[in-house]
C-alpha cells in the first residue's frame, strides 16, 4: 500500500509557486493577490479561510480577508462582490461556503467576475471545464487530478466510482475522470444517496472517490483487493480526548481499507492540503492571464 501524501506533495507545489512568486518579484511584476470573502461566524469556515490566508503569507502572495456579519443582506453581498470584481489589484477571490440562508448561494455564485473565479464555481468555468477547455478546475478535484498525477495513478481503462455528486466535489471530479487525457481516460459511475446496492458498484472499482461525509461509511467490503482509494470527507467527529474536542474523520475506515488498497490518502493529511495548494496554483494562473 502507498499512501498518496497530500501534505507532502502540497508542499512541493507550495515550494514551487513560491519560486514563481520571487521571479515575478524579481522582475518587477505585480503578485497574486487573493481576496477571500467569509459571512458569519462558522468556526469551520473561519479555521478554513484563516489557512487559505497563511497558505498565501506562506508562498508570497498578498492576500485579503473580508469579514461579513451573519445578518449581511443579498444586497450587501452582492456590492462587495462588485467591487472585488472592480478592483485591478484582486486577481482572485472566493467567497467561503455554506452562506447564512438569508443569501441566495447561486445567485451569488453568478456574480463572481468568471476570470476572477479561482474557486472554479461559475457556470461558464464548469462548463469549460466540461467541454475540456482551459479554465479554473475548482480547488478540490484538482487537487485529487494533481495527487494521481504525481504519484503516476494510472487511471486510464479504469472504473472509477465516485460517490457524491456535489456541485463543488463529486459531479466536476466524475466529469474530470472521464475527459480524454491523464489523468482521466475512466469509465466512471457516479453514486448518490438513491444509489441502490452501491457495494456492489464500489467492490467493481478500480478507482474510488469518496466525497459523501459520512465518517468511515467505505468499510473493507466494499473496496476490491488493489482498488485506488480517494477520500475527500472532512467530519468533526467529538472526542474528549483531544484538546479542541472533536477529531477530523474521512469517509473511509482506513484501518481497514488500506490493508486492501494499492493507493490511499489519509484524513487528514490527503486531499485537504491538496484543495489549499490549488486554490493558489488557480490564483497564479489567475495573475498569468491578467498580465
Ligand atoms: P454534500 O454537498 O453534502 O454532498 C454529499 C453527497 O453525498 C450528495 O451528493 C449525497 O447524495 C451523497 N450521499 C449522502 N449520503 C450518501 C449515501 N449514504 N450513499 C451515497 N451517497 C450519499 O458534500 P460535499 O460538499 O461534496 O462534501 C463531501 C465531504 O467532503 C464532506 O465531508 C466535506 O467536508 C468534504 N470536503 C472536503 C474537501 C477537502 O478539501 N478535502 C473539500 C470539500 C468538501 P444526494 O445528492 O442524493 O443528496
Amino acid at each position: 500500500m502507498i499512501l498518496l501524501d497530500g501534505k507532502k506533495v502540497s508542499n512541493d507545489i507550495k515550494n514551487e509557486i513560491a519560486e514563481q512568486v520571487k521571479k515575478m518579484k524579481a522582475n518587477g511584476e505585480k503578485v497574486p493577490h487573493l481576496a477571500a470573502i467569509i459571512v458569519g461566524n462558522d468556526g469551520a469556515s473561519l479555521t478554513y479561510v484563516a489557512s487559505k490566508v497563511k497558505a498565501c503569507e506562506r508562498v508570497g502572495f498578498e492576500s485579503t480577508m473580508v469579514r461579513l456579519s451573519n445578518t449581511t443582506s443579498q444586497v450587501e453581498l452582492l456590492d462587495k462582490i462588485k467591487e472585488l470584481n472592480e478592483n485591478p489589484d484582486i486577481d482572485g477571490f472566493i467567497i467561503q461556503l455554506p452562506l447564512p440562508k438569508q443569501i441566495d448561494t447561486q445567485k451569488v455564485l453568478l456574480a463572481v467576475n468568471p476570470d476572477k473565479d479561482v474557486d472554479g464555481f461559475h457556470p461558464m468555468n464548469f462548463g469549460k471545464m466540461a467541454l475540456d477547455m482551459s479554465t479554473f478546475i475548482p480547488a478540490t478535484p484538482f487537487g485529487i487530478l494533481e495527487l494521481l498525477d504525481r504519484y503516476g495513478v494510472d487511471t486510464q481503462g479504469k472504473h472509477t466510482v465516485v460517490i457524491g455528486r456535489s456541485h463543488i466535489v463529486g459531479r466536476p471530479m466524475s466529469i474530470l475522470m472521464g475527459r480524454k487525457g491523464f489523468p482521466g481516460n475512466s469509465t466512471v459511475t457516479l453514486t448518490h444517496s438513491h444509489t441502490k446496492n452501491i457495494t456492489q458498484i464500489t467492490s467493481q472499482a478500480d478507482i474510488i472517490i469518496s466525497a459523501l461525509g459520512v465518517p468511515n461509511f467505505l468499510k473493507a467490503e466494499m473496496v476490491k483487493d488493489d482498488a485506488v482509494i480517494i477520500d475527500v470527507g472532512i467530519t468533526r467527529v467529538p472526542d474528549d480526548t483531544t484538546e479542541k474536542g472533536y477529531r477530523i474523520t474521512g469517509d473511509v475506515d482506513f484501518e481497514n481499507v488500506s490493508k486492501k488498497a494499492s493507493y490511499i490518502t489519509p484524513v487528514p493529511g490527503g486531499v485537504g492540503p491538496m484543495t489549499i495548494a490549488m486554490l493558489l496554483k488557480n490564483t497564479l494562473l489567475a495573475r498569468e492571464r491578467q498580465m
